[in-house]
């Protein structure tokens, strides 16, 4: 086996099932395993876009402002650390494994946190109504607010920062730093590289 650190895929041939580095070197194959992970999923609602406090208009699949924070990496969680340190509430949105897994965590470092989700109980798709519920008690005993049924509707920009978010339960005063445990999808290597499909895709 050869292992190749360092390089990237950057263009498949699939005629001449030949991959292309980000260096140079080709790379012919017989059969080709995409294995490049995932991304997280952002929450897909509109951003209402402000400069100065004046509206500038309103996008869908606009850039998230500043203030909301994937949940994937290292650096992801560090962001989110240092604005609960700096006394900010902070909302994890999404009540699977990890959702319930970060807003636990930041209620640990005494952060208020809210965890919000669109079901009616956290980790709905591993655990039964009832186990959800004891979970909900158990979040909410560690002092986590958990708002079901509740989904994200648009995020309000002001100068590129975070300053509201309407949810289908209506604007309310929610925390201003959103922690987004929405999910993920294949990191399709065709946003990267040319040529390159998922499986199935
Ligand atoms: C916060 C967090 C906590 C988690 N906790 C758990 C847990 O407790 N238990 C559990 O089972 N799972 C957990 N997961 C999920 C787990 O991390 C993933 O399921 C796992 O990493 C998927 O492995 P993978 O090999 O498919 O992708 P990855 O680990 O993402 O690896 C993808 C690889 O592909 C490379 N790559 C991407 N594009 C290219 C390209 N164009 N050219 C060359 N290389 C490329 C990347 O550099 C990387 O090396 C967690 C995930 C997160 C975000």
């Amino acid at each position: 086996m050869e292992l190749i650190l360092g390089a990237e895929a950057a263009h498949l041939d699939r005629e001449a099932q030949e991959l292309t580095l980000s260096d140079g070197r080709r790379v012919s194959y017989d059969r080709l395993v995409l294995a490049t992970g995932a991304e997280p999923r952002m929450p897909p609602c509109t951003v209402e876009v402000r400069r100065g406090g004046k509206l500038d208009g309103e996008r869908s699949g606009a850039q998230m402002p500043r203030g909301v924070v994937p949940l994937r990496t290292i650096e992801d969680a560090l962001a989110v650390r240092e604005r609960s340190r700096t006394g900010r509430p902070v909302t994890v949105l999404g009540g699977g494994v990890l959702g319930v897994e970060a807003a636990l965590a930041l209620a640990e470092t005494g952060a208020e946190v809210t965890l919000l989700h669109r079901g009616g109980t956290p980790m709905s798709r591993e655990a039964d109504p009832d186990a959800g519920m004891l979970l909900r008690r158990e979040l909410t005993s560690m002092g986590v607010d958990v708002r079901a049924a509740t989904d994200v509707r648009e995020a309000v920009s002001d100068d590129g920062e975070l300053v509201a978010v309407r949810t289908s339960s209506g604007s309310g005063s929610l925390p201003r730093c959103w922690w987004c445990a929405s999910g993920s999808s294949p990191a399709t290597p065709s946003r990267r590289t040319r040529g390159c499909r998922a499986p199935g895709a």
